[in-house]
């Protein structure tokens, strides 16, 4: 199918057309036509606002793929801006994805100082304007690609804003994902884009030029159509349930590999059930922000503990009690008898000693203030009493 002009007319710039052709010869005999006719039009087009694009997946430019204009070449661009969008001759949508990241961090900042609303409000208000706004108006006409996590990535830097969490820290994203229990953004995605390609083959005319796009799509297995087939014949229910099927299969992928990367590193978190995270994350009312802060660190182990799993600290023995123990957050949150005192006044033990139990006062046993309390108090007298104190 090759495309005479597509023009658009954007108010307050110049005009933009665009020609389109299936093979590299056809292009030339388009551009020929286009000047002849800009001729008798008395249009005048210049060469430095002329620039070819070449679409394809994999393979090198090859050395007849070139065009002119009053013969003198054309430049062949790799990647170019139109209508907000950003085309790469590749198809690949990093680019893309990667401006429109900082678009949406940028529109959702000052939503983050704001003490009075919750962070599962702060969650959702996240969560519902990119998904509805922004991936709706400039993403749809990207295939989610299988190991695109440029998604999933934004979605664990808006919790570690709402948690307020230096961006700094290490915080792995399959643990950002598990501990909010919330659905990756890169699925809910994936089920906006199936939606808007059912209504395009369902919906639009046989004329339409967004309909014939996707006819090529399928015809040569491209994009969505490598993982789902389509026929004109298949009735929109059956289709429906085929785009189902597909979201569910990706779901599962997706948990094994979360619940893999959770399980492949040697910290306690392994230990720990991934899914009690969302009962103190987004969905404890009464949880302030510190809270949920202290208790998030303490399960993922990033308190930054002499021995801590991203720790790089020499020292890894405690420097609280002389126990000669590693200071673990086993140690911190069961063991230290230093901490017996805090430790007795918010989980009601002076010493918490066999290991399934400290799991329990992780996984909330003992309740999530309680813990978050105990875990901010301890803290704060880690800190004031190793302040001064040698090493050793
Ligand atoms: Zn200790």
């Amino acid at each position: 199918m090759d495309l005479k002009i597509l023009s658009y007319n954007i108010r307050g710039l110049k005009d933009e057309m665009i020609i389109l052709a299936t093979n590299a010869r056809t292009l030339q005999n388009m551009i020929n036509d286009l000047l002849t006719f800009c001729e008798t039009k008395t249009v005048d087009i210049t060469l430095d606002f002329c620039n070819i694009m070449i679409f394809r997946a994999s393979g090198k430019r090859q050395n007849y793929e070139k065009w002119t204009l009053k013969d003198k070449e054309i430049q062949v661009r790799t990647e170019y801006s139109y209508l907000n969008m950003t085309l790469a001759s590749n198809i690949d949508s990093t680019a893309q994805v990667k401006k429109l990241r900082s678009k949406v961090k940028k529109a959702l900042s000052p939503l983050f100082p704001e003490e009075i609303i919750t962070p599962k409000k702060q969650y959702e208000i996240c969560r519902n304007i990119c998904i509805n706004i922004y991936f709706t108006s400039y993403l749809h006409q990207y295939w989610p690609y299988n190991d695109d996590e440029a998604i999933d990535q934004l979605q664990g830097y808006f919790i570690k804003r709402i948690l307020k969490l230096s961006l700094q820290l290490k915080t792995p994203l399959h643990v950002l994902l598990l501990e909010t229990g919330s659905e990756s953004w890169f699925l809910i995605y994936l089920e906006s884009y199936l939606n808007y390609i059912t209504r395009i083959l369902y919906e639009r005319s046989p004329n339409a030029l967004i309909y014939k796009l996707s006819l090529l799509i399928v015809e040569h297995k491209l994009l969505w159509a490598q993982n789902l087939s389509w026929k004109s014949s298949v009735s929109r229910d059956n289709w429906q349930n085929t785009c189902r099927l597909y979201i569910e299969e990706r779901r599962k992928k997706y948990e094994t590999k979360y619940l893999r990367l959770q399980q492949s590193v040697d910290v306690f978190y392994k230990k720990l059930d991934y899914t009690k995270g969302q009962s103190y994350m987004f969905m404890c009312e009464n949880l302030s922000v510190p809270g949920i802060r202290w208790i998030f660190k303490a399960r993922c182990d990033l308190l930054c503990l002499n021995k801590s799993h991203f720790s790089k600290k020499g020292y890894k023995f405690c420097q609280l009690c002389k126990t000669k123990s590693l200071e673990t957050i086993q140690h911190f949150i069961g063991l230290c008898p230093s901490l017996k005192d805090i430790r007795k006044a918010f989980l009601k033990s002076e010493i918490i000693l066999e290991q399934q139990d400290i799991i329990d006062v992780l996984n909330g046993r003992r309740g999530w203030e309680a813990l978050g309390d105990y875990v901010h108090n301890a803290w704060e007298h880690r800190c004031e009493n190793i302040r001064f104190k040698k090493v050793g």
